[in-house]
């Protein structure tokens, strides 16, 4: 039997049960798409139906503000995802009378949506003859096939989507993408299941004993490190957040006021700092406590966090001017980054705040 034959038979046989499976309305797939391009399945499905609950169609989502998309999203990281489907939503409602076009370069066109998301809202919501390609699908045919390309490389995107093409020729596109998804999370998965495995026979990495060897994959360049210092200021019974803003990370999250330092900095040298002047001055701060979260990895970038909790005896013109005072049991109303949400959750528990 060939590869396509022997995918889909282990696909009839052993497809995974997924709520977005049954539904072709592109929405929800598009939406399945996007939580799952960086989450796992598991975590995932509960975003998904979450997400369907607060917003179940484009009209609800292009009409929702981006603070509550943002604050749904919460936990899930990458919120570039969130926000570029909110602006999708919007476009769609704008230029396509709310729904998605049938066609892989409109779709494309679109925010958010590369070439993997509209080839698979294609394939599974239109049937379109085309190949969605994610890491799963590199690497079973990078061993299957035994290539041994780079598979960030433009060259490598060009051989495995040609060869996918001529697997898929005559057969279903929604099945056979769906089939190497649930191929490469059950059975070829990062540490391969050989031992269940129909292809073993005519499997070249199998056969040369280099599963572990492929798919290739150069680790990109080093990441960025940068040292946030966190001000959980006490005020009585508030607190003082900022919505971030610009082209950084987590833009449109809110957070405890920052200061970022070239290294780390303990209490004595960041009152030093000018912004720490700037900020507390002449507020008569008192540091009560502090806690150093393990570092914070992003895809290019090390986030050493601190939070220093810090009481205050008078208002300091400047916070009040540059952030908003909240009641401190509000924070959970506010869209937060996993960061901030993991030092609540450890050193208040929200309710505890
Ligand atoms: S034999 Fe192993 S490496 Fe080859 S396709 Fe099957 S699971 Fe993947």
């Amino acid at each position: 039997m060939d590869f396509t034959s022997l995918l889909l038979d282990w696909y009839n046989d052993n497809q995974r049960d997924l709520p977005w499976k049954i539904n072709k309305d592109p929405y929800p797939v598009w939406v399945s798409e996007v939580i799952l391009q960086q989450t796992r399945v598991e975590q995932g499905t509960h975003y998904y139906n979450r997400f369907l609950e607060a917003f179940p169609t484009i009209l609800h989502l292009a009409q929702a503000q981006e603070d509550e998309v943002l604050k749904l999203w919460q936990g899930l990281g990458y919120y570039s995802r969130a926000r570029n489907m909110h602006k999708t939503a919007k476009r769609l409602m704008e230029e396509y009378n709310g729904t998605f076009p049938a066609d892989v370069s409109l779709l494309r066109s679109l925010h958010g949506i590369g070439d993997y998301t509209a080839a698979a809202v294609a394939s599974f919501a239109f049937g379109l003859p085309v190949v969605a390609l994610d890491g799963n699908g590199y690497r079973i045919l990078a061993r299957y096939f035994g290539i041994d390309l780079d598979i960030g490389t433009a060259r490598a995107k060009k051989v495995f989507s040609e060869l996918a093409r001529s697997l898929l020729s005559g057969h279903d596109s929604a099945s056979f993408n769906q089939a190497l998804m649930d191929f490469g999370s059950l059975v070829c998965t990062p540490r391969p299941a050989c031992s269940l495995c129909p292809m073993t026979k005519t499997c070249l990495a199998f056969q040369k004993g280099m599963t572990e060897q492929l798919p290739v994959k150069q680790e990109k360049n080093v990441s960025r490190i940068r040292h946030f210092n966190y001000l959980d200021i006490e005020l009585g019974k508030t607190t003082f957040l900022r919505q971030r803003t610009g082209k950084d990370i987590w833009n449109g999250l809110y957070e405890f006021p920052l200061i970022e330092t070239p290294q780390k900095f303990g209490f004595q040298e960041l009152e030093q700092t000018e912004r720490f002047a700037k900020l507390l001055g002449s507020s008569g701060c008192t540091m009560i406590d502090t806690l150093e979260v393990s570092p914070h990895k992003l895809t290019h970038q090390i986030i050493y966090p601190v939070f220093f909790k810090i009481r205050l005896s008078v208002p300091a013109p400047v916070l009040e001017k540059e952030y908003i005072q909240i009641d401190r049991q509000d924070i959970h109303r506010y869209a937060i980054s996993r960061l901030t949400e993991k030092y609540l959750n450890f050193f208040h528990n929200f309710a505890g705040l």
